[in-house]
């Protein structure tokens, strides 16, 4: 069956957990990330044709679910995808996904498949590959602040794309800290554990905030970011969820996914609605300079936007018919005559 079309038996490509671990062994993560930001790098080059609208979001006490869709004309996709902060408390993940990819020309699902490990690989390609084109000349330190699930993998796609050599972690929690060092061991990093955000900021010239809290928190103030550096600010990406002191956002020249959607959910809700940023597309494209000097800061006001999962799933399936790492899938009713799905539930009956 190849999974590049509906197959004559509906059977649609699924691509679980396991296998989605397997594939990334096989291809090797940090390939992989390289793989899935030229992916997301060509998408973002053919912005204009997508159909783009700010993700749905249903928000609880607790947390958020969300639906993102886009499509390119010729395929749709979308994910699913929470955020739970205190999710942790009780041993479950802060966030989990699985998404889905289908032929515009017929609405037949091409591909399901887990996205909870697809959104780190995938938001960690956006990360480094936006680092690429704005962290300054150079850049090989990058502090890590805020080291669950999404840090060791932000860690490596930087590694693999744009250039570090030396990670400084932080968290307020030690154990994750602890994690994410042994987790990062033998990967060719080297590995730095600081007491304090303002250790982990020594000599870096990338930062990474990744924390999860559901409240305006400031994992950075003012007087913490020097010239000349960019920031990568991951986990502001809610109403009433961000992570740098309003005094940065107006030092730095801020570059975004989805202009629509990162003033609901990133950290420029705290700004006027006026105030100018610059389209990640466009510096992609060239349409819109980067980083102008040395002395900027750059901040990658980072949400996570439908087009990205969109590229992830995009480069999944394209390693499926080489790799044989799915399952077929009964997920659609498709009865040999098309009107008569009746008759086949009736000649099912036991
Ligand atoms: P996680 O819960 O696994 O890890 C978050 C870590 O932040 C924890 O270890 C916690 O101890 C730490 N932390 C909390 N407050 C802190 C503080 N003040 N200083 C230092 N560390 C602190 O969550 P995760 O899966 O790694 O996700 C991190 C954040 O990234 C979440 O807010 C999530 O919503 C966001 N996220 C964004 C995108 C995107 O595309 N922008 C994608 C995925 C996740």
């Amino acid at each position: 069956m190849s999974p590049l079309k509906p197959s004559a038996k509906a059977l649609v490509p699924f691509v679980s957990v396991d296998h989605m671990m397997k594939l990334i062994h096989h291809i090797g993560a940090e390939e992989m990330l390289r793989g899935i930001a030229d992916y997301i790098e060509a998408d973002f080059k053919r912005w204009e044709l997508f159909d783009k609208t700010p993700r749905v979001a249903s928000h609880s006490e607790k947390g958020v679910i969300e639906l993102m869709p886009t499509s390119d004309g010729d395929v749709y996709g979308f994910k699913y995808v929470n955020g739970h902060p205190s999710n942790t408390a009780d041993g479950l993940q802060t966030v989990t996904a699985f998404g889905l990819l289908a032929d515009v020309a017929t609405g037949y699902p091409v591909l399901l498949s887990e996205m909870t490990l697809l959104t780190a690989l995938r938001t960690a390609a956006t990360s480094a590959f936006v680092a690429r084109l704005l962290a300054p000349k150079g850049a090989h330190v990058m502090a890590m602040i805020g080291n669950g699930a999404q840090s060791e993998f932000q860690s490596l796609a930087m590694k693999a794309i744009a250039g570090i050599d030396e990670v400084r972690l932080y968290d307020i929690d030690p154990k994750a800290t602890a994690k994410c060092a042994a987790n990062l061991a033998r990967h060719g990093l080297k590995v730095v554990i600081c007491d304090t955000a303002q250790e982990a900021m020594l000599g870096a010239q990338i930062i990474t905030t990744c924390t999860a809290d559901k409240q305006y928190a400031t994992i950075l103030t003012d007087n913490m970011v020097g010239a000349g550096v960019h920031i990568n600010a991951i986990g502001g990406d809610c109403p009433g969820k961000t992570e740098l002191a309003p005094a940065i956002l107006h030092r730095a020249e801020i570059f975004v996914e989805y202009p629509e959607q990162t003033r609901i959910e990133g950290e420029i809700q705290q700004l006027e609605a006026t105030h100018p940023v610059t389209e990640i597309w466009q510096v992609a494209t060239g349409q819109a300079a980067g980083r102008r000097d040395d002395k900027q800061i750059t901040l990658f006001d980072s949400v996570g936007f439908a087009i990205e999962d969109f590229s992830a799933l995009r480069f999944v399936r394209d390693q499926l018919d080489s790799t044989g790492l799915f399952h077929a899938l009964d997920l659609l009713a498709d009865p040999d005559d098309p009107r008569d799905l009746f008759g086949m539930l009736q000649r099912a009956k036991p």
